[in-house]
């Protein structure tokens, strides 16, 4: 695929880009490498100056920002409002806890003292995907620039504009050249990258294939791996729960950014005893969104790409043609743009693609169980393990059913998210590794040991 800007609300191709030459590639990883020699011994205090103003750069900046967003992968712009808010929001909590977060642990032993100190490895190479082109991005950039490595970022090829302002935003806050670098190439360009010996590790959000293919790489090439990969989360409705207030979620949890979250909600596993009930609230909650050009004030957008789109049909039709049977939608509607109707799905079995297989857009899949325990078994049957959520006014059962999913987090009456505050990540098919929190911060470090006889 080109590396362009194409609007997914017409398919207008409106800008190409070339990609740079071997050597300017060379030649930025070195002097990102230069950059981190100076860069990591600098002072808390004056990294953390530059990351506050990157974060008031960015509210400064947040129309212009959310305006290439919502060209270049179709984002409500409201939602993309949004999404450069809370870049901001993470470039300040990183500026004000890194140094907190990597503090010298001493560790009691026979030693005069011991500890664990924290390093930076140096050059992180960050593979992003288009989905949230801004927030993935400065999740991984905010931690790790607080903490001393350098950043270059390969991002997915349809958000051209976007790497580019990513890269405008810690150029302007005044962070030393190549800090933060952007390099506008294809995937077959990765493994050189990867390869390159300044290039300390990789962190890769996006697709499983994207993900087995990169680690793959680093493997061959021994650099440390973070994965952020995909996920069916299941969105648990038990018999005693709120159901309004579920339905309503679940609606929200399963169309945020047109469907296209790895955290979205998508299957929706509901106590038998009330899955009539749910399902008709869900349906009304559903039928009641307007669609429509992002600039405008709608629900929905298209998806990012038409390719995206014609491939989640496809994942629709098969399912359909195997026994599944369309509540709501089910179709491209008639109009231009990469747009797909919501659509929910039911008496979807094992075999099936809307079973087996990641939807990566506005579809839900409502799967009723007999009790708890079911509910429990089902979602533990997906190769997926990232996020969940669970609804029940019995708060202790919430609890107990959160400690045997099978996911990276849980989240129980309210819609799952990434909190700075806390860990993000997943487990099985959906990677390894944790972003956010004070734990996200310290993937990319050397973990030292210092014993002093
Ligand atoms: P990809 O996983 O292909 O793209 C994500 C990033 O990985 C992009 O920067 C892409 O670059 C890069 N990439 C892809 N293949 C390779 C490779 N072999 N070596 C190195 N880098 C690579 O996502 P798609 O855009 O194709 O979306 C397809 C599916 O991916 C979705 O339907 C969804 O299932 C999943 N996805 C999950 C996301 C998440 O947040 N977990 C986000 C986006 C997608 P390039 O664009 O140049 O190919």
């Amino acid at each position: 695929m080109s590396i362009a800007t194409v609007n997914p609300l017409n398919n207008e191709t409106l800008k190409t880009f070339d990609e740079p030459a071997r050597p300017d590639i060379e030649s930025t990883l070195e002097r990102a490498q230069k950059t981190f020699l100076e860069w990591r011994k600098r002072p808390f205090a004056d990294r953390s100056k530059l990351m506050h103003k990157a974060a008031d750069l960015l509210r400064e900046r947040k129309e212009r920002y959310a305006d290439l967003m919502t060209l270049e992968m179709g984002k409500v712009h409201k939602e993309a409002i949004a999404e450069v808010e809370k870049c901001a929001d993470v470039c300040d909590f990183y500026a004000d806890h890194a140094a907190e977060f990597l503090a010298d642990e001493p560790v009691e032993t026979e030693a005069h003292k011991s500890m664990i100190v924290y390093n930076p490895l140096g050059v992180v190479l960050a593979i992003m995907p288009w989905n949230f082109p801004f927030w993935q991005v400065f999740r991984f950039a905010a931690p790790n620039l607080m903490a001393g490595n350098v950043g270059v970022l390969k991002h997915a090829s349809n958000v051209p504009q976007c790497a580019l302002a990513i890269e405008e935003v810690f150029r302007d806050a005044g962070f030393p050249p190549c800090t933060f670098s952007t390099l506008l190439i294809s995937s077959e360009q990765v493994e050189s990258v990867i390869a390159h010996p300044v290039v300390r590790a990789v962190t890769l959000t996006g697709s499983e294939k994207a993900g087995q293919k990169v680690a793959e790489t680093a493997g061959k090439y021994l650099k440390k791996t973070v994965l952020e990969l995909g996920g069916s989360d299941p969105f648990i409705v038990l018999a005693d729960a709120d159901l309004e207030k579920a339905a309503k979620v679940a609606v929200q949890a399963r169309m945020i950014n047109t469907g296209q979250s790895c955290i979205a909600a998508k299957r929706f596993i509901v106590e038998q005893k009330v899955a009539d009930r749910f399902l008709e609230r869900m349906r009304h909650h559903m039928e009641a969104l307007q669609g429509g050009d992002p600039n405008d004030d709608v629900d929905y957008g298209p998806m990012a790409r038409e390719d995206l789109a014609n491939d989640l049909l496809e994942q629709v039709e098969q399912s359909v043609a195997m026994g599944a049977r369309v509540v709501l939608g089910g179709k491209r509607p008639d109009r231009e743009g990469a747009f797909l109707e919501p659509t929910i799905l039911t008496d979807v079995k094992p075999g099936m693609p809307a079973w087996e297989e990641e939807l990566f857009g506005p579809v839900a899949v409502v799967i009723p169980v007999q009790d708890v325990n079911e509910a429990i078994e089902v979602a533990n049957a997906s190769p997926y393990g990232l996020g969940g959520s669970v609804w029940t006014q019995d708060l202790e059962k919430g609890e107990q059913v959160a400690r045997e999913l099978e996911t990276g987090g849980v989240f129980i009456n309210a819609l799952y998210k990434s909190d700075q505050r806390l860990p993000f990540g997943g487990v099985k098919r959906s990677g390894y590794g944790r972003e956010l929190s004070y734990i996200g911060i310290r993937e990319f470090m050397n973990q030292k040991t210092v014993w002093i006889e």
